[in-house]
């Protein structure tokens, strides 16, 4: 059947003018929907059509029914998680992928998009300062990057686990702040949750090497293989950065993979003034960093980097005859570095945005998100009626109000009850606090004030 490119034309037309529409003024929708769960189940017929349906009528319904269900993370006043942004490069490369619809699963099957997501990965990787002998591959999210390092690292302490499944008793460790992805990485990594050792983290929530070195020894002691340990730089709730350079003397001392876990903040490292937070990196084994989360690139883009390849190769290469492809040494051939086999050009919206954007406007806007970040802590250490509840190195605050864990919750809550706002929660050593995180390409100063301003009024 042949497509109607007709019809085609004037949907995509009409579609492009949404989004124009959107990307210029996002902020017209609310921030978070006004529903509850099952809402948008129940306007939808339970089984599909019989008889196709024109374009003209989903895209209507995409805006009356799917629309108000949505969640706008490229709202400039998204305050919650990390936030992101779909620019217009990373839109536009998004629908020629669409439209070509690679699936890059070796080198032959679109050379392209292997080499592109070399290519892209290899700047990123100059602009963020990270040692040259790192190699790049994009996977959808750092979870699945960090799943990834856990599972080298299991292959590099028991090389016997590829064939028989583990045959030590490995441990994980990482601070008590860590993403709990480092948490699903050890399940998924047959090492189990028993085994992940949270290290205990300072006043300024940052692994104690001290205590990671008392955890691995007496670990060693007890007859265990200390396999990994995942360094937190920008952790998710209040972004502290653990101690590279010392975790890394403990970890060397066992020979153990050290996994940098930068998703979000690692981002930061294209300023030349947060070299200090990646210091060691060539020590260390893998980095995992998001560009769809601080660098502007719609989702999903993780970039995970390892200086050791070859151990990735060793852990997952499988070549069946109708996967062979050619020996040319220049060949990267991704599906032999992980788990997938189909891989999405996503190479492509990478390289877009580092072009369209260049170095030096990226630098602007992260800096940007700073310094709004460091004006917000300002206002809130300047007024009686709140406390900071954590140092904001990069763009995320975290606070609390003195009068008590009740007031800030309720605080989160009215402030998410808006529709203008939508800010985050998280809890600091057993206690309550609200968190704010700048990160979207449209926020301005105007809608931090805003946010302050609402605070306030709330509070
Ligand atoms: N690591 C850190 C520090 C994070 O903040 C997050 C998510 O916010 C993740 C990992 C997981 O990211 P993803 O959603 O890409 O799996």
């Amino acid at each position: 059947m042949k497509h109607d490119v007709e019809a085609f034309r004037r949907a995509a037309a009409e579609a492009s003018e949404w989004i124009a529409r959107y990307l210029e003024d996002p902020a017209r929708f609310r921030v978070n929907p006004d529903m509850r769960p099952g809402d948008l189940m129940d306007r939808l017929p339970a089984s599909g059509p019989e008889q196709g349906e024109p374009l003209a009528r989903i895209q209507a319904d995409f805006e009356e029914v799917i629309l108000p269900a949505v969640t706008h993370w490229n709202h400039p006043r998204f305050f919650n998680y990390f936030a992101c942004t779909a620019s217009v490069p990373g839109v536009i490369a998004e629908m020629l992928a669409a439209s070509m619809n690679t699936n890059g699963l070796n080198w032959i099957a679109s050379p392209a998009v292997s080499e592109l997501e070399q290519v892209a990965l290899g700047w990123l990787r100059e602009w963020m300062s990270l040692d040259a002998g790192y190699f790049g591959q994009i996977f959808d999210t750092a979870s699945i990057s960090t799943m990834h390092a856990v599972m080298a690292a299991r292959e590099w302490a028991d090389p016997d686990s590829r064939l028989d499944g583990i045959t030590k008793k490995l441990t994980v460790y990482s601070s008590d702040q860590a993403h709990s992805s480092i948490d699903k990485a050890v399940i998924a990594a047959g090492i189990g949750l028993r085994n992940l050792r949270k290290i205990a983290s300072d006043e300024a929530f940052r692994m104690r090497p001290e205590a990671l070195r008392e955890a691995m020894e007496a670990d060693v002691a007890a007859g265990y293989t200390p396999c990994c340990v995942i360094v937190s730089a920008g952790t998710t709730s209040t972004t502290s950065v653990d101690p590279l350079e010392a975790v890394l003397d403990v970890a060397e001392a066992h020979n153990v993979w050290v996994h940098i876990d930068s998703a979000y903040a690692g981002a930061a490292a294209l300023l030349p003034e947060f070299a200090w937070m990646l210091r060691g990196n060539e020590r260390a084994h893998s980095l995992v960093v998001n560009p769809h989360k601080w660098l502007f690139t719609p989702m999903d883009c993780s970039a995970f980097y390892t200086r050791f390849p070859d151990v990735l190769r060793r852990t997952f290469t499988i070549t069946p005859e109708y996967l062979k492809t050619t020996s040319d040494p220049r060949e990267v051939s991704l599906m032999d570095y992980g788990v997938a086999l189909g891989r999405r050009f996503r190479g492509l919206k990478l390289w877009y945005v580092l072009r369209y954007f260049g170095r030096e406007t990226l630098q602007e806007l992260i800096r940007g998100h700073i310094a709004m970040a460091a004006e917000f802590a300002g206002w809130v250490a300047a007024d009686a009626r709140f406390e900071l509840a954590a140092p904001a190195p990069f763009s995320a605050v975290c606070f609390r109000l003195t009068a008590g864990e009740e007031r800030t919750r309720a605080l989160v809550a009215a402030m998410n009850q808006t529709g203008r706002f939508f800010i985050s929660q998280t809890v600091l050593k057993g206690r309550y606090a609200a968190r704010v995180a700048i990160g979207n390409q449209a926020t301005t100063r105007e809608d931090v004030r805003a946010l302050w301003e609402e605070i306030t009024r709330l509070a």
